[in-house]
């Protein structure tokens, strides 16, 4: 197990409490609505369990609240074969996401809670468990100057970091340009990296941008090269970024090609699309072996 690279991830972990219902209710209004329940989520947390399912040595840097769905939340990392040595509870509470679905329309509200105290000073605590990785996972559900102090870590000591922009925030190229691979969505390469698009330089480069049921284009030789999506009936496609990043993780840590390591990583994601939940849908390396044999 020693031997296995380790993969850091430094982000967000949320407790996700989803209330299903027929209508979602006016001002002043109070419902009875069909079913409530919590799952474990939060992208730092998703991306840690991906990567462990699928074999990865996953250690996470991450603040929980001091409340019972921090206990729930570091057990469920615990139990997914992620280290949680470097998770502290804050007496902030732990990071919520208030989720209300009904058959045609979703309203979400985010509350960061802990999850904003993973500071540049408090993940200084963990730099030897940092330099002690092969690969860094890192996202934008953590205060900015936090990615940006890992960045600059991880350059210094050559440890190759996957930035996963989500959600979209700005930084200066300088900053970027210190990630080994940058993986935004569609929607996020609209708002951050639009500008580059026809460009051939070092930013570009790093860019591999997942596109759904269309795969993933990264750019090799001046080309724009598609890695297609496997063809599959997607159930729910929450958390198949998550389990996308999570998988490359493996894949690069591995020492995989990258070609090879966005086909694995595709692989995981299709898996993932086609059954509920986050972390309910992420495989285990066995089943992802079976289906891309
Ligand atoms: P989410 O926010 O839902 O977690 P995302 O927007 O970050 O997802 P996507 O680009 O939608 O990420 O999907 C990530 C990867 O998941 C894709 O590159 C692809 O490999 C896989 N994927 C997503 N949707 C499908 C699908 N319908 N069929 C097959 N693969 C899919």
């Amino acid at each position: 197990m020693e031997n296995k690279p380790l993969i850091t991830v430094i982000g967000s972990i949320n407790m996700d409490m989803v209330t299903m219902t027929d209508k979602v209710p006016v001002q002043g209004e109070t419902l009875l609505g069909e079913s409530f329940k919590t799952y474990p989520g939060g992208k730092g947390a998703n991306q840690a369990v991906a990567a462990a399912r699928l074999g990865g040595r996953v250690q996470m840097i991450g603040k929980v609240g001091n409340d019972a769905f921090g206990d729930e939340l570091r057990n469920n990392l615990n139990k997914e074969g992620v280290s949680v040595d470097c998770v502290e509870a804050s007496n902030v509470g732990s990071g919520v996401a208030t989720i209300i679905l009904s058959d045609n329309d979703n309203r979400i509200i985010v509350i960061p809670g802990a999850n904003n105290e993973v500071t540049p000073e408090f993940v200084k605590k963990y730099e030897q468990n940092i330099l002690a990785s092969s690969l860094v996972v890192l996202q934008f559900e953590i205060p900015v100057e936090t990615v940006k102090f890992c960045l600059q870590l991880c350059h210094e000591h050559q440890i190759p970091v996957i930035l996963n922009p989500a959600p979209a925030r700005k930084m200066e190229e300088g900053d970027w340009i210190k990630a080994t691979y940058i993986t935004p969505n569609e929607t996020e390469e609209e708002d951050l990296f639009s500008h580059l698009r026809e460009k051939d330089d070092v930013l570009s480069n790093k860019l591999i941008v997942t596109m759904g049921d269309k795969g993933v284009n990264y750019i090799k030789d001046g080309e724009v090269r598609n890695v297609p999506a496997y063809k599959v009936n997607p159930l729910d496609t929450t958390g198949a970024g998550d389990t996308f990043n999570g998988a490359l993780a493996v894949a690069l840590g591995e020492k995989m090609e990258l070609r090879a390591g966005l086909e694995f990583a595709n692989g995981a994601a299709a898996l993932s699309v086609q059954r509920f939940g986050a972390q309910g849908g992420m495989p285990t390396r066995e089943e992802l072996e079976l289906f891309l044999k």
